[in-house]
């Protein structure tokens, strides 16, 4: 067989065998083994090392995706230094996703400003990176959803997809109250994952004043902190917001 012949061969059964790692590196890798005298067996593992590095590149960035973070925020652009309540140590550990595995909550309470979604952003983001599924969704966001899916006749659809995630972040609770219908879907979504999935809840509000959201059910309300804050990390963010502490550093 022809060389040229090999190497269009070659490339049509990665593409069958869906390999795009080899497909990328075999001409290359074989030229090296050439001028370094490689054994065939280390060129067979060289190409492979590179169709594994492939995959798991390919599903990290299909996890960022099915993300939908809003921004891309890493956890080495927040500035602890200048977050009051915040420990690094505490948010490192939470990085490595321990949590998520067991699983536990994570609730980030403060102020606006204070860089709670900055962290729910750039916790996400770490989790995407073991592989694990996340959404990230505003809480109006996720409430309006679920309405939708249950006046569509689709709810049980979309609680058994928000079920699969091993991390659902919730932001903003708290800035849009819910109706009574709402508050009783968002309700049974954090029961459904109670001890089964990762959640995460930024909030502006004390958890006094969560009954305001849920339409001032005390019941529901108090059945839901519940259930979210059993296994669940506080961290209570304080202090000015960030940015206009910016400003005025600047002006
Ligand atoms: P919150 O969700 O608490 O209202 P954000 O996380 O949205 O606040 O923070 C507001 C803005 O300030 C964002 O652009 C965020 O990236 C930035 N920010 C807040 N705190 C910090 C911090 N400690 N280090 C770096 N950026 C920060
Ligand atoms: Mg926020």
């Amino acid at each position: 067989m022809s060389a040229t012949l090999t190497r269009d061969l070659s490339v049509t059964q990665t593409r069958a065998l869906k390999l795009p790692g080899v497909a990328r590196t075999f001409e290359p890798l074989a030229r090296q083994a050439r001028d370094a005298h490689w054994p065939h067996e280390e060129y067979l593992h060289e190409v492979l090392s590179a169709e594994q590095a492939s995959r798991h590149e390919s599903v990290i960035r299909h996890r960022l995706r099915e993300a939908r973070f809003p921004e891309v925020k890493p956890l080495e652009t927040f500035d602890f230094a200048a977050a009051e309540g915040v420990n690094a140590t505490q948010i490192h550990t939470l990085a490595r996703g321990e949590w998520i595995t067991t699983p536990e909550n994570l609730i980030l309470a403060g102020p606006i400003g204070t860089g709670k979604t900055h962290l729910a952003l750039a916790l996400g983001l770490e989790a995407t990176k073991q592989k694990r599924r996340v959404l990230f969704v505003r809480a109006a966001d996720l409430v309006r959803q679920l309405i939708e899916a249950r006046d569509a006749r689709e709810l049980g659809r979309l609680q058994r997809r928000l079920l699969t995630l091993d991390l659902l972040i919730v932001d903003e609770l708290g800035f849009v109250p819910f109706d009574r219908t709402g508050g009783e879907l968002l309700f049974n979504l954090i029961s459904d994952r109670y001890e089964r999935r990762a959640t995460a809840v930024t909030t502006n509000l004390a958890f006094a004043e969560w009954v305001t959201v849920f339409a001032g059910d005390e019941k529901l309300t108090t059945a839901l902190l519940d259930r979210l804050a059993h296994h669940a990390t506080v961290i209570t963010t304080k202090g000015k917001s960030y940015r206009m502490r910016r400003r005025r550093g600047q002006g």
